[in-house]
């Protein structure tokens, strides 16, 4: 085999987990890759809010949460049972280790965020156990901070990043290439898509194939290739295939990026994937351009279905609501008044109310029989939930869907009560659809992330991590961060096990 170039590992994929295994293996002296198929370093990763639940560790210490490992495994336990028991003890065991790992590079700082974990079982903390990096002024990657993807908003417009901090996101994928370029052995290869992975006779992946610009190259990988190039939610081919609810033309993931690339040449070579219908749902909006808008944080308004009625607690953590959604009938529309000027959630994009009116996915009514004809449900239908839920409204509680009761529900009104009459016009309906931020099924991995053949054994040379493979969470989103969280854990996790 004639190589292009020569690493000690290959990384397929520049999202969180792809970059925090590319700086494991480069600042233990290995000569790392990371290949990113678009122009852009950070997937959906860049996107995200960088939340990361990584339980036990010095973070939640010095904010004084009382977080333990053990507390985390009473909580996963509860959710999960024992499912997947070995890679949550590898994601506990590994998750201290791994934040003292990258806080000890002077690029990398974390602060403990409130963001009340998912679900009411024991181990829970109210306030949550996740943590984000610190804003990272943009002069301190120079030439580089043109690399790192902006926020959705201003990528999708084409646009670089503004002028204040990179927060959140960007700030996460920043401060790991800071780190990564700091070590002298990272080499970060942009328009460099993985399209295929190199065997030697005894069936040991050596290496990648890629296509760039110029053509196709072969990068040959010493010590193993490690794929963390997203799932397949950009597929609408794959999705059908695995029956993903939702759609390609739905999900928050840079357009075109994770199309599964990664996951389908690991399967070519004998690779077994599983889980392969779930993702991480949410509610989203409709932007003018069409695509979604990751909708969270419901703080007034019901969501009513096709039929003009509600059919889950609007205030549920998102994954929740998708999966409520992708059960029920739409088409979904969220019902509000004129109390406030804009949405009584969060969207990320932020939207504007004169566009969305103007764009015909948010329409606006005198009355709620008007409303109704405009958005096609029954009048009588739509009248009568709104008037029944202004009863909960009345007497502070939801006897249909129990809005409000579990502290997550109140978190984003400051404590308030979600629950908030819908009597004030003019009322505007906006359309609400399923959308995701990301698959989460994909290549079995064991808890090195070490991937699976067919009959359960690990495929000598080759890892994978983040959405390319199989949360070891299934259908449950325990609480903010877990996507990323898991990634980097495992990310990291193969790293030393390819030192080994
Ligand atoms: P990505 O981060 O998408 O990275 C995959 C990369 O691989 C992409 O850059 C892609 O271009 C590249 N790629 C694809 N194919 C190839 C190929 N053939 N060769 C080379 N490269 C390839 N999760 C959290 O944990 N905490 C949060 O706070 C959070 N907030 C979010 C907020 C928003 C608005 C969104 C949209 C998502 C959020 N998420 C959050 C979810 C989280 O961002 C993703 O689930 C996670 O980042 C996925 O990581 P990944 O590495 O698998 O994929």
């Amino acid at each position: 085999m004639t190589w292009d170039d020569e690493y000690d590992v290959v990384v397929a994929g520049s999202g969180a987990g792809a970059m925090a295994g590319a700086l494991a293996a480069a600042s233990a002296g290995l000569r790392t890759a990371v290949l990113e198929k678009t122009g852009l370093l950070g997937g959906t990763s860049a996107y995200s809010g960088a939340a990361i639940w990584l339980p036990g560790t010095r973070v939640q210490e010095r904010a004084g949460l009382g977080d333990s490992a053990e507390s985390a495994r009473t909580y996963l336990r509860a959710l999960l049972g024992d499912d997947g028991a070995a890679h949550r003890e590898a994601f506990l065991e590994t998750a201290p280790e791994l934040v003292d790992f990258l806080e000890a590079d002077p690029a990398i700082e974390f602060e403990f965020q409130p963001f009340p974990d998912y679900f009411a079982a024991p181990g829970r903390l109210d306030m949550g156990r996740s943590f984000v990096p610190l804003p990272l002024p943009v002069e301190r990657l120079g030439d580089r901070a043109a690399l790192v993807r902006p926020p959705v908003d201003r990528d999708r417009a084409g646009r670089g990043h503004s002028a204040g901090p990179m927060a959140q996101g960007r700030a996460l994928i920043g401060r790991l290439l800071l780190a990564l370029d700091a070590t002298g052995n990272g080499d970060v290869r942009t328009g460099t898509a993985l399209t295929g992975l190199s065997t030697s006779a005894d069936g040991r992946v050596v290496g990648v194939e890629a296509r760039t610009a110029g053509g196709t190259v072969r990068l040959r990988a010493r010590r193993g290739v490690l794929l963390a190039a997203g799932g397949f939610e950009s597929s609408a081919a794959l999705r059908a295939r695995h029956g993903v609810p939702g759609g390609a033309d739905r999900t928050m993931a840079p357009a075109g990026a994770n199309t599964g690339d990664a996951i389908e040449a690991a399967v070519r070579i004998g690779a077994a994937a599983g889980r392969l219908d779930q993702a991480w749902f949410c509610p989203g909006l409709l932007t003018p351009g069409g695509l979604p808008a990751f909708t969270l944080g419901f703080r007034g308004g019901l969501i009513v279905d096709g039929s003009g009625r509600r059919f889950a607690n609007e205030s549920l953590p998102y994954d929740q609501m998708g999966r409520r959604m992708a059960a029920a009938r739409g088409p979904f529309h969220l019902i509000f008044d004129s109390r406030s000027e804009g949405l009584p959630a969060i969207s990320v994009p932020p939207l504007s109310p004169d566009e969305q009116l103007a764009a015909g996915h948010w329409v606006r009514a005198d009355t709620l029989d008007e409303l109704a004809g405009r958005i096609g449900v029954p009048a009588d239908a739509l009248t009568g939930t709104v008037e029944r839920f202004n009863g909960f409204a009345d007497k502070g509680a939801d006897d249909d869907f129990h809005r409000g009761e579990d502290p997550y529900d109140r978190f984003f009104s400051g404590g308030a009560s979600p629950l908030v009459a819908v009597d004030r016009p003019p009322y505007r309906a906006a359309r609400v659809v399923l959308s995701d931020l990301g698959t989460k099924g994909g290549l079995l991995t064991d808890p090195d992330g070490r991937v699976l053949d067919g009959s359960g054994r690990p495929i000598a040379g080759l890892y994978a991590a983040g959405n390319t493979s199989a949360s070891f969470t299934g259908p449950v989103y325990p609480g903010p961060g877990i996507p990323i969280g898991s990634a980097m854990a495992f990310a990291y996790r193969a790293v030393q096990d390819m030192r080994r």
